[in-house]
């Protein structure tokens, strides 16, 4: 969008100070500078999306639903794996389990 939007920019300024040249040098003057400033809003415009939507752009928007759930579920991994000593989920009732217990904290069953 923003693509298209400076190439427009920068056709219409082209065109708009290059008729206004033709046209007359003297009495269109405002109209050339005017069209020296849509080349540049353009080109500027080109630039800065060139700059700033690199392909990256279209990867958030698609995956951010999914992404999302993906994250809690790593983030109940983790929990359950180690950083706290957690090692493992209950049998029974899959209350994440410290190498330490034993018994389920929460439900009571025999884990070892
Ligand atoms: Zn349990």
């Amino acid at each position: 969008m923003t693509k298209i939007s400076g190439a427009i920019f920068l056709v219409v300024g082209g065109i708009v100070s290059i008729s206004s040249y033709l046209i007359d040098k003297q009495k269109m003057k405002i109209f050339i500078f005017i069209g020296y400033f849509f080349v540049a809003l353009g080109a500027a415009k080109l630039l800065s999306s060139f700059i700033f939507q690199s392909p990256k752009e279209d990867q958030p928007k698609r995956q951010s639903p999914q992404q999302k759930t993906i994250s809690t579920e790593e983030k109940v991994m983790q929990k359950a794996m180690d950083p706290h000593g957690y090692i493992g989920q209950c049998a029974k009732c899959s209350t994440p389990m410290r190498r330490i217990n034993i018994y389920c904290h929460r439900c009571g069953s025999k884990v070892q």
